[in-house]
């Protein structure tokens, strides 16, 4: 089986949205050709690659098919069938591994996992029921955060618990399904790390990213992060620490809250805790495609064709990348228009709300 792509090779994607077309692009600038599996026929990653299927990720004869016309398997979001990737795995190589859609699939094993290395969490615990629930606030206090465990994103499928609220109704509003009750975290920020492992098990990361959001929905990423440097080395050697267990290869992403409590001299000391993983390229890399020497997407096709892991280092003094969400689109011509201004859109045709249509990232000059 191929450890190693040549230019001129076929990655496979799973998924059709804007990260497989930013992977998809990212492919094309070192030669290799794309092939975009993805159920949705109007997927934007199908404009800008050699091929593409049309077909559910249930579909194990078209999986067989792709799996044939291509040299190795990537995938651009994490909630990717077990079986899908069970077929695949058995006829190509799948990178990253299922070991790292198994734990971010979940966001209890996800807790479990990252707890046994030692990293911490927002307090957590297992909800199967609505007695359990009960308990589980007794434990943790309110306001605390029930989640479903799997099929969350941009706050869906999360409820905050107040005072007064009703525990039955709030659990069956998610579906009574298994869901996870989390402490509230008091954080000060909310930071990213963004970081690739080779197939040889090289490391490289980016310049930790602060983020802010709008609506549950990522607005806006700087980097570096206004935190203290060790705040910072800390988060990155937590990514380090992920990456080495799940033998990953790929890029992958941390989500962490940022925290501040006085030391006993009444200082300020900074400190981590994950929320939660991504076994893929994200929304908050996106500012490494105009701000860093590599890019995310360069660096995951890298690392999946198992070739050395580009630089990381950072363009400018500072980056910003905000989303254009929705309506935020229409403003393209003006910032066309705008000296300095990347402008990335996805060319999907309809600006519904909530959206994601395109970003712009703005690098900013060290000052003489
Ligand atoms: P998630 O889907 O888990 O990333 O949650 C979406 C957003 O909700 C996060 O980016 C935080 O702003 C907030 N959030 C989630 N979990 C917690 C928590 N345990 N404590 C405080 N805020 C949280």
């Amino acid at each position: 089986m191929t450890e190693r792509l040549s230019p001129g090779d076929t990655v496979g994607i799973l998924g059709g949205g804007q990260l497989g077309r930013m992977l998809a692009l990212g492919a094309a600038r070192l030669g290799l050709k794309t092939h975009i599996f993805c159920p949705d026929i109007d997927s934007p990653a199908f404009d800008v690659s050699a091929a593409k299927t049309v077909a559910v990720y249930e579909d194990e004869a078209a999986l067989r098919a792709f799996a044939g016309a291509v040299d190795v398997v990537t995938y651009e979001f994490e909630n990717v069938p077990a079986r899908t990737a069970e077929v695949l795995v058995a006829l190509r190589p799948v990178r990253p591994g299922p070991a790292a859609l198994a734990v971010s699939q979940d966001r209890l094993t996800e807790k479990d996992f990252v707890t046994r290395l030692g990293i911490p969490t927002a307090p957590y615990r297992a909800v199967e029921d609505a007695g359990a629930l009960a308990r589980a606030v007794g434990e943790l206090g309110r306001p605390a955060i029930l989640k479903t465990r799997r099929f969350g994103y941009d706050g869906k499928g999360q409820v905050t618990i107040r005072e007064g609220s009703d525990l039955g109704a709030i659990f069956r509003s998610l579906g009574g399904g298994p869901c996870i009750l989390e402490g509230v975290v008091p954080f000060v920020k909310e930071v990213s790390v963004i970081a690739a492992r080779g197939l040889d098990g090289a490391f490289a990361a980016y310049d930790v990213t602060e983020n802010v959001h709008a609506n549950h929905i990522l607005s806006v990423s700087r980097a570096p992060a206004n935190i203290d440097p060790a705040c910072a080395a800390a988060a990155i050697a937590v990514a380090e620490k992920i990456a080495a267990a799940l033998d990953y290869v790929g890029v992958l992403a941390v989500e962490l809250f940022v925290t501040e409590e006085p030391d006993g001299d009444g200082r300020l000391v900074q400190t981590i805790r994950v929320n939660e993983t991504a076994p893929r390229v994200h929304n908050s890399g996106h500012w490494t495609l105009d701000g860093a020497i590599c890019s995310q997407f360069e660096q995951h096709i890298r690392a999946i064709a198992g070739w050395p892991l580009g630089t990381t280092q950072r363009h400018g003094a500072a980056v910003e990348m905000r989303n254009l969400i929705g309506d935020d689109v229409n403003a393209y011509a003006d910032l066309l228009a705008e000296p300095g201004a990347c402008l990335h859109l996805y060319g999907k045709a309809e600006a519904r709300a909530g959206r994601k249509m395109g970003h712009v990232t703005r690098v900013f000059a060290p000052e003489i």
